[in-house]
């Protein structure tokens, strides 16, 4: 798409291959059990393919030999067939193989009768999946913009992510209407369920800060759930990160032609000062925002119809 950058890859995609068998049953999924009561907590990574922060940070934790002081703690790798095809050379096209890994977890496609790598993955992970009480999924992004917590549409989540306090900037939101995503499962999505689901966006997708604000976040979580010592996560913690700003999401543009552009080379995180601005064109369709000091989250790339173009989100305090 001309207009937008391309990125570099200023990372590199770790070997998972020791991983493979796991202890869970689940190849790529692996349990350490304090042998204490406390809460099941998984930290996941590579539901997209392409996303090497979260790969890095977990492949980090397990090689730090991080362990749960209580509870349980899971470390896992998702969609590994897609991170398995990545290739510095192409990297936009392993997000997956089929279908988005992300967008497959509602029950009636859970348990439906359509079959794709990621279907069938999902369904591998999912009994694992139904015994975690609270998950951090790392992901990142198509665009360089501040790392971005993807808190969900209901007010545990914002509560979870304002107390992790990093990334600072938390978007209260309901998720596509092309799927439901992996955040937004069961128990997650359940406003009487104490289960509990963060998304981190890290920053670009390839970019070379993006591991370590996954590390830190996947730290401030366990901490946050008296999973490890202080001690252990101090040296990750940064100490000068602004009060949370939660952004609440009241619109997502969903693309309803094959003629979709933006009206300018958005990257997320714009603030569009008036009312009635144009955002883009939608076949001859204008978008415009719908309110003032309206914030543009995720705008996307795969400008395709069904998918969500960008969501429109509103500074809250
Ligand atoms: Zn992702």
């Amino acid at each position: 798409m001309s207009g937008y950058p391309s990125y570099a890859v200023e990372l590199e995609a770790p070997d998972l291959g020791s991983y493979r068998t796991g202890n869970t049953g689940v190849p790529y999924y692996t349990t350490f059990d304090s042998g204490t009561d406390g809460p099941h907590v998984l930290i996941n990574a590579l539901v997209h393919g392409n996303e090497l922060c979260g790969a890095i940070a977990v492949d980090y934790l397990l090689r730090r030999r991080v362990r749960p002081t209580r509870g349980r703690l899971t470390l896992g790798f998702a969609n590994v067939a897609a991170y398995l095809r990545f290739d510095p050379a192409d990297p936009n096209a392993t997000r997956y193989v089929d279908e988005d890994f992300n967008r497959v977890w509602d029950i009636a496609t859970l348990e439906g009768d359509r079959t794709s790598v990621e279907l069938e993955r999902a369904r591998e992970i999912r009994p694992l999946i139904d015994t975690v009480d609270y998950l951090l999924d790392i992901h990142s992004m198509q665009h360089r913009t501040v790392p971005l917590m993807m808190a969900g549409p209901l007010e545990k989540g914002r509560t979870l992510a304002r107390a992790i306090g990093l990334p600072r900037h938390v978007i209260a939101d309901a998720g596509h209407a092309a799927g439901r995503r992996l955040r937004d499962y069961a128990g997650f999505a359940d406003p009487a369920s104490p289960r509990n689901a963060l998304l981190v966006e890290c920053g670009q997708h390839w970019e070379r800060a993006a591991p370590g604000i996954a590390i830190e976040t996947s730290m401030r979580f366990l901490l946050q759930f008296g999973m490890i010592d202080r001690r252990a996560a101090e040296p990750h913690l940064s100490t000068d990160i602004p009060p949370p700003q939660v952004i609440e999401v009241t619109d997502a543009v969903t693309i309803t032609t094959d003629r979709f552009r933006f009206a300018g080379d958005f990257v997320g995180m714009e603030c569009l000062p008036k009312a009635g601005m144009t955002i883009g064109f939608d076949g001859d369709t204008a978008i415009v925002t719908p309110y003032d000091n309206c914030v543009l989250i995720m705008p996307t790339r795969r400008l395709a119809k069904g998918q969500t173009a960008v969501r429109l989100g509103r500074l809250i305090g």
